[in-house]
């Protein structure tokens, strides 16, 4: 098993040692497991009054050498990746692209957590849902995450349908948008992660939903997991859930990432549910 979507202190808002998140991957029995710490945001200035949910930019450089250096020392027991999760801003996609360079990241996760300067998934501007049409923040949001795909920056979608987070359903099935979506996922080659924290909020249920999943399969995209842990007890949390869910959808592998290449893993009846909460 693994768990691609981990964060760090290094962010401001999580908590633990990172080596505390990688004694639970160990214990968990996983064999792959992947920092994704949220990239520096200084170069966007949209994403200004959010700056202390990322880490400093000078913080970067210390983060990729403490991941590789964690990767060394934990080599026999784990394979620990290099991953960053991204906030895509399709004004600055140049910026962005030449930050990811300068570092030997085995994976890119694009995330879209802002629209305009509406920080939408934090607790702290829920209020702004009243001010919304909810089926338009989702249109906007499905709009943004198709340049996102199309960008060429990521490998993996970080939450799909991340506006639920607080339970504000569209009225819209919004499948014609998710088909559309899921052609040019798979067109290029980008991956899409069961990410369990939703199920910590009021959705109640894993990103992306059943049906959206349902529908990458039909169009052949390809899976991996993410638990989003922001606290080291919340690596592969409920993860049994997750992979009992792309069971049942027939998902016969799913994928992650070294130095940007595509790579799998077998998801069957063996994979081992017993040691996963
Ligand atoms: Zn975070
Ligand atoms: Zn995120």
């Amino acid at each position: 098993m693994l768990d691609l979507h981990i964060h760090t202190k290094l962010c401001g808002h999580a908590v633990g040692e990172m080596e505390e998140y990688i004694e639970v991957a160990i214990n968990k029995e996983f064999e792959i497991f992947g920092f994704s710490d949220h990239l520096p945001h200084e170069h966007i200035p949209a994403l200004k009054p959010f700056i202390h949910l990322s880490m400093p930019e000078n913080i970067l450089s210390h983060y990729v050498k403490t991941v590789l250096e964690l990767k060394e020392k934990y080599s026999s027991k784990l394979d620990i990746l290099l991953g960053i999760e991204v906030d895509y801003d399709e004004n600055y996609e140049n910026e962005t692209r030449k930050i990811l360079s300068r570092h030997p990241f085995d994976y890119a996760i694009g995330s879209i957590h802002v629209l305009g300067d509406w920080l939408f998934d934090s607790p702290r501007q829920i209020e702004e849902w009243n001010n919304r049409v909810i089926d338009e923040v989702y249109s906007e949001y499905y709009r943004n995450i198709k340049k996102l795909i199309l960008s060429g920056l990521f490998n993996i979608v970080g939450h799909l349908d991340l506006p639920k987070k607080f339970n504000h359903r569209p009225r819209q099935d919004f499948e014609e948008t998710m088909l559309d979506l899921a052609k040019n996922l798979k067109n290029e080659g980008m991956v899409v992660e069961i990410n369990i924290s939703g199920l910590r909020y009021a959705a109640k249920e894993m990103y992306p939903s059943k049906n959206i999943l349902s529908i990458l399969k039909t169009e052949r995209v390809d899976i991996t997991f993410g638990s989003d842990a922001h606290e080291p007890k919340q690596v592969g949390e409920n993860f049994s859930q997750a992979l009992r869910i792309a069971q049942k959808l027939n998902f016969s592998d799913f994928a992650y990432f070294k130095n940007r290449k595509k790579l799998y893993l077998p998801l069957n009846e063996t994979t081992e549910l017993s040691v996963l909460s």
